[in-house]
Order: C-alpha cells, then structure tokens, then sequence
C-alpha cells in the first residue's frame, strides 16, 4: 500500500488522479505496480515530508488504486471511497490503519449529471470566442462529472485547503456535489470579472454567485493592495487595526466597533461615512493608555523655570511646592492653579514651562468667549458638523493622556442660551468626576483623572465662586521697570533675533533704548508690547541687512521713532499745577494700573449732582456716598452744595474706570473743593470708603502702586488692610513711594493737609 500526502486539493471518489513518474515517487516515497492500493491523506498545513507528523492529517482519507502506468512512468490512480483513518504511524515512510467510510448516494446518476451539465454549459459559453477557447474546450469535454472538474481545477479555485477538506468530508453526495459546484461557479465569476470578454451568463447562477465572487475577489486583491501599500489600508481594515491597537477602554471599544460596522454597512458613498469616518479617526488618535507618575527632580524643574522666565519667585516658588506634593503622592494631576493677572505677564508661557519641567506634553486651550457648553462639552453626534468639545480635542493635540493642560481666559466664558459652559467646566476640573468625563461627542468616558490643569485670567471678578473654589490662586502681579529690562535683555530680544535669523553681531539695542521702549512706546503690566516692539526692531534689521544696506545696527532712542514707525505714548503723568478739587486716584485695569484724576466744581445751582466721563456703574454709586459722607462731615458747609450743582469729571483715558476704590479720591477732592484748599498732584490715593468715614480694602495695589512709581508720585494713602498685599509689591517700588496705611478717611484728609 502507498501513502500519498496531498495539500490543498479535492480528492473524491470517481475520479482518477494523475501523476508525473518522478513526482509521484517523491511524493509516495517508492515506484507503484498496476493495481497497487493507494491512500491519499489530506495535510492540514503544507509541510515538507520530513517534518510530517501524524497530527498534520485530516482524520477521513481516500482510498484508491493504481489504475495505469503508461511507458513514460506516467501513473494514474483512481480514487475509490473515502477512508476514516485509525491510526498512522511515520518512521521511513507513512502508515495507516483504515476502515471504510460510506458516502450516502441521495442523487441519482441522472441527477447528477444534470448538474454537471449545467456547470458544464456555463463553463462552455463564457470560453467561447476567448482566445483558448478551443483549448479549453478540448479539456472541459473530456470530464464527466462536477468531481471531476473540481478535482481537476481545485488549484485554481478561490477557496481555503479548509474548504477543500470540508468537501472530501461530507457523506451526502448531494452535500459534497453542492459544495464543489458553489466553488466552481466562483471561480467562473471571478475570470469572468478578470475577462475582458463577458458574454451573457446564465442569470440564476450569475446572481447566487457573482456577489460571493466579488466579494473574494476584492478581499484578495486587497490584501495584495495592502501588502504593497501598507498606508492605503481602506478605512475599515486601517480602523479595525487601530482600534485595537489604541488601548481603549471597554466601553470605547464597543462604541468604537458600533460604529466601524456602521461604516462596513454603509459604504463609501453614503452621506454617514464622513460622519463614521471622522469620529473613528478622532477616537484612535486619543491616547487611551495611562501614564504611570514619574518622580521628578526638583532641582531639574526648578532649572527649568528660572531658565525660561525671568523673576516671578513666588510663582515659581508655588508651582515647586505643587510639584513636590505630586512627587509625594504619587500623583499626576495635583490641585488646579489659577494663575490671574495682566495680559502678557508670563501666565500662558510658565504653563509650557512646567510640562517641560515634568516632561510631559503641553496643551493649551483657549476658552475666551466660550458661551457655549458644547464647546466644552461636546456636540451630540447626530448631525453633520458635530465636533468633540475643547477638552476633549486638546487631548488630542497633546497627544497623551496626561498633558499639562493650560485653559487660557476662564475669566472669559460667557453664559448664554446653550446651557452653563462653566457647569461643564465644573465638572472637567472636579477629580470626583473627571475620571469618567464624557463628552457628548464622543459618547464614551475618558479618564481627564491625569491632566494637570492650570487656568489663567486676567480678573477673578468674572469667574463664578464654585469654579474658584476649585482652583488655587497665584497672582501674577507684572513687572517693574527694571525687571522688563532683563525680560528683554535675557529672552525677548534673543529670541526674537533667533526666530528671525538676525545674529548678535547685526544688531545692537542699547540699555537706554530698551528702557526708553518700555517707558514711552508701551503702557502695561506685561511685556506684549515690548515683544511686539523687539520683534519689529529684528524685522526691521533683517530688511536692511538683506538688503545689504548695513551690516551692523545699533539702536538707540533717538532712532526708535524711526524703527518701530510710531511715536512715543503720552503717559498719564501727575498734574504741573495744584488746584483745589482735583486729586490724584489709583485705578487697576485689565491691563495693569493706571493713574487717574478726579475734578470737581461747584457751578451755579440748586444742589445737582452732574457726573461725566468714562465712569461706570458702581463708580457712579461711589460719588452718592462721597457725597453724603463730605455733607455729614461738614453740615455747616450744607449752604454750598444748596447754592450750587456739583460737578464732578473724570477726564478720558482710554479704559473705562469702575470699582469701588475711587471712594477716597472722590471724598477728598470734594473736601479739597468745599475747603478750598489744594492737595499735591504728587500723592496718590486708593480705598473704598463707607458712608461713616471708614477706609475699605482694594484689589490689585501690586499694580496701582507701579502705576504710581512710573508715574512720579511720591506718596500713596492705601487702606491699612492691604498692608500685607505689599509682600508682593517689587522693593524697587516700594523704595520711591512713600506709603501710608489708612483707616479712616480723616487720616487722609490730615494727609493731605485740608
Ligand atoms: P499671558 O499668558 O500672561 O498673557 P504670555 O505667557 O503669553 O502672557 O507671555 C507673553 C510673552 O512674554 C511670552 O513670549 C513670554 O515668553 C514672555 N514673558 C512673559 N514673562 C516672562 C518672564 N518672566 N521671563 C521671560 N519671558 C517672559
């Protein structure tokens, strides 16, 4: 008896096999005898004899016999009934122990070669007119049966050596001829596809099985289309990968593979596949994993921070203290920081910096003019143009799970038709609730547990009392003159000249021009400006250097007109002249302190009071009090404010005064007015007063108190509870101002000398 091991083809009973001499005794191991017995056994795998075990067959064989040998050692073996196989044993060559199997003949002679007939005439019409029609033909006529096609073309059909084996076992004939005939007509459709010559086919078959052969048709040549161009994937195949390779959570996944079938369903040319499409590619660029905290080095932060930025200790001093608690509990978010102060004082750039500091990603978000929660919430994905929210999409700038995220202007979010945004900041920042934020987009929680958030503002007046609740306030107060100097000096100037190409040797600007910069040609408590004006100087240069016009500049002040093409600003500077009724106010804006003057005037009337210029609201309610306190002050005055109106002005910076903190100025140039007595334009005053005469606490003295150095006062009044505010005050300023701590109106008043 011969063994013969066989892979990935259809051996069933019926029909004869031929061999090539040499193969065959390769393959069987030893020359064959007429009327020897065969058996072929069918492989699992394709494997190479030596490493053929007896667990690489299939369990049912196929009996048979050797039926010729022609001169040239040519053998035919015709297959007889299928075999189950007991036992095999290999040593030199392969044993078997077998017992016979039954096929189950349900369809008769007639009926099965009915079928053949059919697969036949099919197989016939599309050769013909084909250029090895004839060829063909010659060989298809030679068949007699649906086996012997399939045995005979079973190389060539587009199915699995599985496939094949599920063939072979099948007992029914009806089954086993069922089979044969689907992969037959298969492999019919796909030439027909390949064929340029497409006849008519016959339409029931055509239907049943053009789909089928399509569908493996593209899944073939998509395979061969990926393995050359492993970038164009197709979209399901690309998705399919990331999303298991991205790490999702559970729910993500199923959401994620909710969708992807969507997708498989829809197809390319439906309205939802751009839908499908976007939100697939958003939720596999997120990253899912979680980062494990990683100790930082204090000492390599702390670097960091005073490399980047000049000044600033406290900050700096406050955002190492954060880092150590977050060393010491092991954790990566650690408590939110506000950072409020002035536009241009650092507050976003220090954001980079402490990512730098803790190696981690950065991310900034800006929320100014955010009215809608959906812009921090998300869009429902039920509509063409939905988005993920702000949060969510800086996730996926930042490219991590645990970036260093910065929320630019929480000061400015604005409450609006479209919900609360800054409810669904609330719970953003809430470390109760951000391990599951879910943002309506994309439908599933991600864990925010990790993101160190770090807000900034320019007010804290504007910022709703819950969310400030969560967040730990560090003031950025801006900087002193000299300061600004070393700003520009150490990272300004460089940098600009570095991002323009303009080296050391091309460009000198001198200390004094630098200051003459930050004196005249800017007014803030940060350095935008300043930068805005290195930046030019550098553009400036690299024009005339290119132009090969001058190899070197120097910048002086005198040139600075002519450089930054703008003349130097009118500062407020105190009043030459001494009045009564005029006194000098300290107010804080949005964009550092200012200086401001307060005039009265009694004019004919019958006791109005008539307020003009760029007050608001509440600095409007402070004239009443001033008012009432100075008449309760001086009933027997009572006559003038009968007799007269008063008129009281504040003439028009640019920035509209409010607050409450103008109650001391008021007061006093109305006593100054009533007394008729002047006051130095060289003090200044800032406090809220109460209708008794009590001096009240203000905000933002670090920056009025500058507004007062730069502006040449000599001696401030402040409300005596502010005293501890001048731990932040810069000593540079500290030193030229005289400062004097008040609690009760009467102390200024003897101040001032009226
Ligand atoms: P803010 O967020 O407070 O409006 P930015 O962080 O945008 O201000 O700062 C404006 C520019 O000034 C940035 O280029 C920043 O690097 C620079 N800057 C601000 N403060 C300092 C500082 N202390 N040292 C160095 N550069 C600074």
């Amino acid at each position: 008896m011969i063994v013969v091991p066989f892979y990935n083809m259809i051996v069933v009973p019926g029909v004869t096999f031929f061999f090539q001499s040499e193969y065959f005794q390769e393959v069987a191991g030893k020359k064959p005898n007429t009327g020897e017995d065969v058996i072929f056994l069918m492989l699992k795998e394709d494997k190479k004899k030596e490493d053929m075990t007896a667990e690489d067959f299939y369990p049912i064989g196929i009996a048979g016999v050797v039926d010729t040998l022609d001169k040239e050692g040519n053998i035919g073996i015709k297959a007889k009934h299928r075999v189950d196989v007991e036992k095999i044993e290999i040593n030199d060559g392969i044993q078997v122990e077998a017992a016979l199997r039954e096929d189950i003949e349900d369809w008769s002679r007639e009926e099965l070669d009915q079928h053949y007939e059919e697969v036949k005439s099919a197989y016939l019409n599309f050769i013909a007119g084909s250029r090895w029609g004839i060829m063909a033909r010659n060989y298809i006529m030679q068949w007699n049966s649906v086996s012997e096609m399939a045995a005979t073309l079973s190389y060539q059909l587009k199915i699995s050596n599985a496939e094949k084996y599920n063939i072979i076992q099948q007992d029914k004939m009806s089954d086993r001829v069922t089979l044969m005939e689907k992969a037959l007509y298969e492999f019919l459709e796909m030439a027909k596809l390949a064929s340029a010559a497409q006849t008519e086919q016959e339409a029931s078959h055509e239907q049943l099985y053009r789909e089928d052969a399509i569908k493996k048709q593209m899944e073939y040549l998509q395979r061969e289309l990926d393995e050359m161009h492993p970038e164009s994937m197709s979209d399901v195949r690309k998705f399919e990968k990331k999303i298991q390779e991205s790490g999702m959570n559970e729910t993500a996944r199923g959401e994620a593979a909710k969708v992807l079938n969507r997708m498989k369903q829809e197809g390319q040319n439906s309205q939802e596949y751009g839908i499908l499409y976007d939100y697939l590619d958003f939720v596999t660029s997120l990253s899912w994993k979680s980062e494990e905290p990683s100790e930082i080095d204090l000492g390599k932060a702390e670097e960091i921070l005073s490399q980047e930025h000049y000044g600033l200790k406290k900050v700096k001093q406050r955002i190492l203290q954060q880092i150590a608690v977050m060393n010491l509990k092991k954790e990566q978010a650690g408590s939110i920081l506000l950072f409020v102060g002035a536009p241009g004082t650092g507050k976003t750039s220090i954001g980079q910096s402490i990512a730098k500091a803790l190696n981690r990603a950065y991310v900034r978000v800006s929320l100014g003019g955010v009215r809608d929660e959906a812009e921090i919430r998300g869009h429902r994905r039920t509509y063409i143009g939905a988005m993920p929210g702000r949060i969510m999409e800086g996730i996926k700038r930042s490219g991590a799970s645990n970036p260093v995220m910065v929320l630019d202007e929480v000061d400015k979010l604005a409450k609006d038709y479209g919900g609360d945004p800054s409810s669904a900041l609330l719970e953003v920042l809430d470390p109760e609730q951000n391990s599951t934020f879910t943002d309506h987009y994309m439908n599933v929680p991600y864990d925010l547990s990790n993101v160190l958030f770090v807000c900034t503002a320019n007010t804290l007046d504007t910022i709703p009392e819950p969310l400030l609740n969560r967040m730990e306030v560090i003031s950025f107060s801006g900087y002193t003159a000299m300061e600004k100097l070393q700003i520009a000096k150490r990272h300004l100037l460089p940098k600009a000249m570095e991002s323009m190409g303009v080296k050391n040797k091309n460009l000198k600007v001198s200390d004094a021009a630098i200051q003459a910069m930050i004196g005249d040609y800017t007014m803030e408590a940060g350095v935008r400006g300043l930068k805005k004006c290195m930046d030019t100087l550098c553009r400036v240069a690299a024009v005339k250097l290119v132009k090969g016009e001058q190899k070197s500049i120097t910048v002086s002040p005198k040139r600075l007109p002519q450089y930054l093409d703008q003349k130097p600003m009118r500062h407020d500077h105190i009043l030459k002249e001494k009045k009564p009724g005029i006194i000098t106010g300290l107010a804080w804006t949005q964009a550092g302190g200012d200086i401001l003057f307060i005039e009265t005037l009694f004019t004919k009337g019958t006791g109005k009071i008539i307020i003009t210029g760029q007050l608001g609201d509440v600095m409007k309610e402070s004239v009443q009090i001033a008012v009432s306190l100075v008449k309760s002050m001086y009933p027997d005055k009572a006559e003038i404010f009968e007799k007269n109106d008063l008129h009281i002005h504040v003439p028009a910076g640019a920035i509209p005064k409010d607050g409450p903190s103008a109650g001391i100025t008021l007061t006093t140039a109305i006593v100054s007015l009533v007394n008729d007595r002047a006051v130095s334009p060289a003090i200044a005053m800032t406090g809220e007063v109460s209708l008794r005469g009590g001096v009240l606490p203000i905000g933002g003295l670090p920056e009025k108190l500058m507004a007062a150095q730069r502006a040449g006062i000599t001696t401030v009044f402040i409300p005596e509870e502010n005293m501890e505010d001048l731990d932040d005050v810069a000593e540079e300023v500290k030193k030229k101002l005289q400062i004097q701590p008040v609690s009760r109106v009467e102390e200024v008043l003897t101040g001032c000398g009226i």
